[in-house]
């Protein structure tokens, strides 16, 4: 079954916007897979709904054969996500921010703290990790949230907008990250409007515009064509 399966999927935001038109999408497990599209088009919207932070207006989602209207409880367990804004805690401890999610998914904490450890370490954290979280500067705030999606070991990965206004250095730096975790298994879904992003590390691509998808096919054939 694939990780990710959306059929149908629409949403009217409260001012009667309609910011996605019945879309399809699959994602095969093991997949590095870009969702692409100018702003505005209806990228996070799409990421909000699978992650359940945005209510759908109709449609349906499934996480790796489970639909998350009826079991999101059992779906999260597949799914990690890091949403744009920084949604953390700033005056947390970096570490805490990380292990208190390991306890929203009942790891007991022998097995959470050496896998915080090892996140904290491969991004880049190990020497902030008592520091608060305010202290970090914006992509450190980014590689934190990674780590925090990944301490349960989810199959899934969803990033949105994960390079936004993050140097190109760094930008390098996340791109071999997130290609180290696909190899070892981690499907992962990203947003960008960076087409040489999409292109230089996904392996399939949708194209969203106005809430529809008007292309979706291998990065190899999309390059084919141009
Ligand atoms: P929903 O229909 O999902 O309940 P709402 O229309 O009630 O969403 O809006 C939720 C929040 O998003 C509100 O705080 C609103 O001010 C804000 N919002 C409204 N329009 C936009 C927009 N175009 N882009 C981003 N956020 C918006
Ligand atoms: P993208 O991630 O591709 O930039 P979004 O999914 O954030 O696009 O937004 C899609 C469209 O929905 C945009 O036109 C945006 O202004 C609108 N939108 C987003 N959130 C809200 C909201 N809460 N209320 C009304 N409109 C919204």
């Amino acid at each position: 079954e694939p990780a990710l399966s959306i059929r149908g999927l629409t949403k009217v935001y409260g001012n009667g916007f309609n910011a996605l038109k019945g879309i399809d999408l699959d994602v095969a497990e093991g997949d590095f897979f870009a969702l692409l599209g100018p702003n505005g088009a209806g990228k996070s919207t799409t990421l909000g709904i699978v992650s359940s932070l945005v209510q759908k207006t109709a449609g349906s989602v499934s996480v790796f054969g489970i639909d998350i209207d009826r079991d999101f409880a059992k779906a999260k367990y597949h799914l990690g996500v890091v949403p744009q804004e920084f949604n953390f805690n700033q005056f947390e401890k970096v570490e805490d921010i990380v292990l208190t999610q390991a306890g929203y998914y009942g790891m007991p904490m022998r097995e959470a703290k050496p896998r915080a450890e090892q996140l904290l370490r491969d991004l880049g954290l190990w020497d902030k990790r008592k520091g608060s979280a305010r202290m970090l500067s914006g992509g450190m705030k980014r590689r934190l949230m990674i780590a925090r999606a990944l301490i349960h070991r989810p199959r899934l990965l969803i990033l949105d907008e994960p390079t936004a206004g993050v140097d190109i250095e760094l930008r390098r730096s996340m791109w071999e990250f997130m290609q180290r975790i696909n190899r070892e298994g981690t499907t992962i879904i990203l947003t960008t409007h960076y087409l040489e992003e999409a292109e230089s590390l996904c392996r399939n691509i949708a194209i969203i515009n106005h809430g529809d998808i008007v292309q979706n096919t291998s990065v190899r054939d999309l390059l084919a064509q141009l």
